[in-house]
């Protein structure tokens, strides 16, 4: 779960990670309450779970009370990327001598945190990564150790920080270790981090990842779920307990079993076409799942046409074809479905689906034959909507 840059500030904040002070506004109004309680300069941020909004005009400084009004006005309801604001975070201007990266990161393949520092914060760091890799300090931390000072130290001079400011970045990086451990986090991000006038060091910025799993123990943190940041079709999914992901293509994908979802991705994109989605049905899957997964593809507006591949063994395949039945009867699609049956009851499934003469669907005996098939008629095919 990505949190709201407030959200994050406000959970860095509870583990001693220095921040601005600031204050939540959803309306000009409360805008203008939050920035005269801080007093002026403000900065006025949009929160969306989007990074960039610097560039894309989301920040702005107000100097006073008018600057404030204006620019609360043009933030509220700008689209930024796709993402209309609603939400704004109002905070203390911070005068900034250096901008800094900080993160940690779960690494899956070493299977431990990365801990990455960088002097070159505040601009695209996936760019500094590309062009000046060394340029970014990196150490994996174990978790039975712990990320301890010294490794704080010599994050710092391998990052070429300067040397008056080690012992507050370090300090500030040992919170941040603890907000990221303690609460469960899969990354815990800082760009930028700041070096003020003063010589102190703040967390600018905030972008935070909470590992989903172990939300369960976080009660407070579950609730922080921010449903208008997550996409349409993931949200209807989550709340069918469907294992979807959503992706850019217009081919709609439904399988049972995540390997054979996956290799039906690879297939697809091997004869030419671009999956809109992961649906895992999973294994025994009722008609009603079926229907409901059905709902779900169809929900994406670029979807043009569908796939199922069910390789029965536990899923019965005339349990699927009633569900595809039940799903024609409900919603009525018209876009074209290319089915593949094999396994468990497919002869049943068959003749179902034979009988149903369900408009505009296709029986294939072979994922490859299937693959092709959908590839051509979504070629051939306006979108749903
Ligand atoms: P992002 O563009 O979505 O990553 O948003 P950030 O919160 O990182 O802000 C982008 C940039 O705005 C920062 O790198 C700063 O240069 C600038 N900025 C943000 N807050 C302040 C502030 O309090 N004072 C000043 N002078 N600049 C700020
Ligand atoms: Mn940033």
């Amino acid at each position: 779960m990505d949190l709201l840059e407030y959200q994050g500030k406000q959970l860095f904040a509870r583990h001693g990670v220095p921040v601005p002070r600031g204050g939540y506004a959803a309306t000009v109004d409360e805008a203008l309450d939050v920035a005269d309680g801080i007093g002026y300069p403000v900065v006025v941020k949009a929160q969306v779970q989007i990074g960039g909004r610097g560039k894309a005009g989301g920040i702005k400084v107000a100097r006073n009370r008018d600057e404030a009004g204006v620019h609360a006005d043009a933030i509220l309801g700008m689209d930024i990327r796709g993402l209309t604001v609603r939400e704004l975070w109002i905070e203390e201007a911070s005068d900034i001598a250096s901008e800094y990266y900080a993160s940690f990161v779960f690494d899956r393949a070493a299977k431990a945190t990365l801990a990455m520092l960088s002097t070159k914060g505040g601009m695209d760091i996936e760019a500094v990564a590309e062009e000046d890799p060394a340029a970014i300090a990196r150490l994996h931390v174990d978790p039975l150790l712990g990320f301890q000072d010294f490794h704080a130290r010599r994050l710092c001079f391998d990052a070429g920080v300067d040397a008056d400011v080690v012992r507050g970045v370090s300090a500030l990086l040992g919170r941040l270790y603890e907000a990221y451990e303690q609460e469960e986090a899969m990354l815990v991000e800082v760009n930028p981090l700041i070096i003020k006038d003063d010589r102190s060091v703040a967390a600018l910025d905030a972008k935070v990842t909470l590992d989903d799993n172990a939300l369960f123990r976080h009660g407070d943190n579950a609730e922080l779920r921010n449903v208008s940041g997550e996409d349409e079709q993931e949200v209807m999914a989550k709340e069918r307990g469907l294992t979807y992901v959503k992706l850019d293509g217009d081919i709609g994908i439904l399988g049972n079993g995540a390997g054979l979802v996956m290799s039906t991705l690879d297939v697809v994109a091997q004869a030419g076409g671009s999956p809109a989605n992961f649906l895992d049905a999973g294994g025994g899957s009722k008609a009603e799942a079926i229907t409901s997964a059905v709902e779900v593809i169809l929900s994406d507006p670029k979807v043009k046409a569908v796939l199922f591949n069910i390789f029965g063994g536990i899923t019965r395949c005339d349990e699927v074809a009633k569900g595809l039945i039940a799903a024609f009867a409900e919603i009525r699609p018209t876009v074209p479905f290319v089915v593949r049956l094999d396994g468990t009851n497919d002869k049943e499934g068959r003749a179902l689906l034979a009988e149903a003469q369900l408009p505009n669907v296709h029986t294939e005996a072979t994922m490859d034959g299937a693959a092709a098939k959908v590839v051509e008629l979504a070629a051939s095919t306006e979108a749903s909507r």
